[in-house]
């Protein structure tokens, strides 16, 4: 059994068989084949909370792609376009400063959770748990029926019990790719997706049918794996975690030494005696998911998913005893200490989350109404138009940050003369739409020094100070004449 190095002192007795095999993981026999787990729900307050808070979060995973913030879907990560709309404010992939700042919020901010509440996010909010463990298990229990009970449904005891099985997998999964899909493709194009024919858009077809694939993978056959082996968050635990992060821990001072078929009951936890409060009915290994034996420590594949609390639960209210043989408490308090709130991994994330929030926040309000590209079009780098002008096209590239359809005009500065003169004046641009305008910029030959002429492009929008951009227009030089020799092309200004 894999450990952390949190894990508490071993406990006194046995657990089962495979607990002491060492190298094994819990989803694996020690020949390598996979261990199938089966495990009994065991009801009780901890399972209705997460009830109650897995179907809303079902709901709110269906939901959020579909809610519209300021016309803007709440989540919307569009790869194609590298476009990120999150709670109605859209990313660009020049938002590079933006991004940084998100992304490392967030894992600061997950660190900071993780050490004061443990795998939280694992056992109640993590969609795989959730799926799995609310719709998927109850599905094969359904069918299957629930282990160590008999069959007790005609679905169960017919022939026809798993391919209905199979069908009922794939129908939701289907359901789930298309959820997930919402979050990476807008949600008009995906109803397009879904009442035209396979044939009109054959490569969209094949990524649905893919992640469709993929999630009938995950829920009907890799399962647990997928937070044993795959997750990255999982496997980080034993450096995220401590002494006084709130875990999901079996108590071994009251309940070792453990044994069945005692005769004697404590009615107080903690009271003297030769007999530990665990009966070592094993019901907590039966309840877990993981597969594993809380009893042992804390352990890397624990989710924290509360059902062996619930199991124990049971059992010492059964036999009159107070309850919480296991229990949400941090090793420190398990070990007879206090819990300590303030210490310093907590101190430090919790200032590093903050300033990275400000500073996210600063950053968003500074940020542009548009950004203003400004780009030389290749070929001549000047004309003389007519007699004493000259000019210069560039391409003037707009994106619009507002989160509405908005008009940019552009200008240009930096000589009485000196005039822009775009394809289209004022541009006109949905929410996050770009467009390259072809502007042909003209100043009078006599203003050139040397071949340049310092301007500065202005593009303004319908609020907001004007975006401006330097250029160097390109002209001819006080010992060129106009139109003969083109001057070097000077910088453009990004
Ligand atoms: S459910 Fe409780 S009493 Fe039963 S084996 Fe687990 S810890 Fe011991
Ligand atoms: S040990 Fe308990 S909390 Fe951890 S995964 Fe198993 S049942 Fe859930």
């Amino acid at each position: 059994m894999t450990t952390t190095p949190h894990q508490s002192p071993p406990p006194r007795g046995r657990s089962r068989p495979d607990a002491d095999a060492g190298s094994v993981l819990s989803t694996l026999n020690e020949d390598g084949s996979r261990r199938w787990l089966k495990p009994r729900p065991s009801p009780g307050r901890w399972l209705n909370r997460r009830r109650a808070l897995g179907w809303f979060l079902i709901a709110l995973f269906t939901a959020l792609p579909h809610i519209r913030v300021g016309g803007k879907p709440v989540v919307l990560l569009d790869l194609t376009t590298r476009h990120f709309t999150i709670l109605g404010h859209t990313f660009l992939p020049t938002d590079t400063l933006l991004l940084a700042l998100l992304l490392l919020g967030t894992f600061i901010s997950i660190f900071l959770f993780t050490a004061l509440l443990g795998r939280v996010w694992c056992g109640w909010a993590c969609p795989q748990t959730v799926y799995l463990e609310l719709v998927f298990r109850p599905i094969e229990r359904f069918f299957d029926g629930t282990p160590g009970r008999r069959k007790s449904n005609v679905v169960q005891k017919s022939a026809l019990a798993k391919p209905l099985k199979f069908i009922t997998f794939f129908l939701v999964a289907c359901f789930l790719s298309h959820t997930f899909l919402a979050y990476f493709v807008p949600t008009e194009q995906l109803r397009v997706w879904m009442t035209r024919s396979p044939f009109d858009h054959l490569s969209s077809f094949l990524v649905m049918a893919v992640v469709t694939g993929l999630m009938l993978f995950d829920f009907g056959f890799f399962r647990e794996q997928t937070c044993l082996v795959a997750c990255p968050y999982g496997r980080m635990q034993s450096t995220l975690l401590d002494r006084n992060s709130l875990i999901v821990s079996y108590d071994p001072r009251r309940g070792e030494p453990r044994g069945k078929g005692k005769t004697v009951s404590l009615p107080v936890a903690g009271a003297p005696s030769t007999q530990g409060d665990c009966v070592d009915c094993g019901l907590c290994v039966a309840t877990c998911p993981a597969g594993i034996d809380i009893r042992n420590g804390l352990q890397m594949e624990c989710v924290h998913c509360t059902q062996c609390i619930d199991a124990c639960d049971a059992v010492m209210s059964k036999l009159g005893r107070a309850t919480g043989l296991i229990r949400y408490a941090s090793q420190n308090e398990i070990d007879g200490s206090r819990r300590r709130f303030l210490r310093p991994r907590t101190i430090i994330y919790t200032i590093l989350t903050s300033l990275l929030v400000i500073a996210f926040t600063m950053a968003l309000l500074a940020a542009p109404i548009a950004n203003v590209q400004v780009l030389r079009v290749r070929g001549a780098v000047y004309t003389e138009i007519q007699p004493g002008v000259i000019a210069n096209q560039v391409q003037v590239k707009i994106i619009n940050r507002l989160g509405r359809r908005a008009e940019f005009s552009i200008t240009l500065d930096g000589h009485p003369d000196a005039r822009a003169i775009p394809e289209t004046n004022p541009v006109a641009l949905e929410p996050s739409a770009m467009q390259s305008v072809p502007v042909m910029l003209t100043a009078p030959a006599t203003a050139f020094a040397r071949g340049k002429l310092p301007v500065v492009i202005t593009v303004t929008g319908p609020e907001g100070k004007p975006i401006s951009r330097k250029y160097v227009l390109a002209g001819p030089g006080n010992a060129v004449r106009p139109g003969s020799t083109p001057a070097p092309a000077p910088k453009e200004t990004p």
